[in-house]
């Protein structure tokens, strides 16, 4: 790993499928950014992917090395960025269990972007605390690699919120060992799905995936949801709330066609058929060579395990080290002579 004197940056996603166009826009693009000027650490979250998803262990298993397959091929560089698994990293869990004398239930309660997975999951009524206390555990994976930056969506705001009053807390209470972090948020804050909720998610069923074969990739496309009073070729259509230009803003390179689609869609005269033709070659542009990579690191997946294992021993020795200090701070430093 080389040495950077540059702040450190911490993000990570949960392991509960492959990671999706949402994801590269919200998060792997600044990544892929950051690595280059700072040091980096990416978490592949299999704890907190188990807060709703306990009985599929499998499933959260199985997904553990297709996210780090995508990480690869987007261009994520395991000599610049580490690569780690959060349950190996146990000290992780042991810091969540310290923050959460730091937290109140009705703290936890008002977390609006809990509120609304909460809802999507029809958990209201049968809340695993875990899945509650899931910010907490955040707040922890941040702070043990002190980090200074978070890449991440504009879902995650109110995890970094959260995790800075922790860190006020635990620094008025125990002493200076804690730093705050910043969440970095992309222009395009939030992707929409394909079917025109305001984010596009696993949980939603409603994503592109960066390994998406052509023809899957078509498909989604073309039965993407758009203006539903857009129904002949000659009305006039919304380019607000449409995700078909959502994803163009996102990912044509060419902002002038872009410009022209938008007024022609909106004065009349551009059908939705043509447009998400359109839509296809740009993202099949974009998504071919990421297939490609992808395909190519899968053929050895001994190697992917075996940088993930490296990455999980580095992360850890950088946890232990801050525990070290937090155990002392919180007089629990027993044995130490
Ligand atoms: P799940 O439904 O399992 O929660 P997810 O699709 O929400 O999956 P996460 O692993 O929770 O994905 O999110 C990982 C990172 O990707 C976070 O930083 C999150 O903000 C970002 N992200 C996920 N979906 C989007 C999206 N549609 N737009 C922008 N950023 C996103
Ligand atoms: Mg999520």
């Amino acid at each position: 790993m080389e040495e950077k004197q540059a702040d450190i940056v911490l993000t990570g996603d949960r392991p509960t499928g492959p990671l999706h166009l949402g994801h590269y826009v919200g998060s792997l693009a600044n990544r892929i950014q950051m690595q280059n000027v700072h040091r980096q650490f990416v978490m592949i979250a299999d704890v907190q992917a188990l807060t709703d998803n306990y009985e599929n262990p499998q499933k959260v298993r199985d997904n553990v090395l297709q996210v780090a397959l995508d990480y690869l091929a987007v261009g994520i560089d395991p000599k610049k960025t580490t690569i780690f698994i959060q349950s190996m990293i146990p000290e992780i869990a042991e810091l969540t269990v310290f923050y959460l004398n730091l937290v109140t239930l009705a703290r936890l309660q008002r977390n609006p972007t809990v509120k609304s997975e909460m809802q999507q999951k029809g958990l209201e009524n049968r809340i695993p605390v875990g899945f509650l206390v899931y910010p907490v555990s955040q707040a922890a994976d941040i702070t043990i690699f002190r980090a200074r930056y978070v890449p991440v969506g504009e879902d995650q705001l109110p995890m970094i919120e959260q995790t800075n009053e922790i860190v006020r807390s635990f620094n008025r209470i125990y002493g200076d060992v804690l730093r705050e972090a910043e969440a970095i948020i992309p222009k395009i804050a939030r992707l929409p799905g394909t079917d025109g909720s305001a984010k596009m998610s696993k949980t939603l069923g409603n994503t592109i995936y960066l390994g998406e074969e052509e023809d899957n990739l078509y498909k989604k496309v073309m039965s993407m949801y758009t203006d539903p009073n857009h129904i002949k070729v000659s009305d006039p259509g919304k380019v607000e709330g449409n995700p078909v230009f959502a994803y163009l803003d996102a990912f044509d390179q060419d902002l002038a066609q872009v410009a022209r689609l938008k007024e022609q869609y909106s004065a009349g005269g551009l059908g939705d058929v043509a447009l998400k033709k359109y839509l296809y070659e740009v993202l099949r542009a974009f998504l071919n060579p990421i297939r490609e990579k992808r395909k190519m690191f899968a053929q050895d997946m001994h190697a992917v395990e075996q940088l993930v294992k490296e990455g999980t021993g580095e992360a850890r020795a950088v946890a232990e080290k801050t525990m070290k200090e937090v155990r002392s701070a919180m007089c629990l430093d027993y044995f130490m002579k």
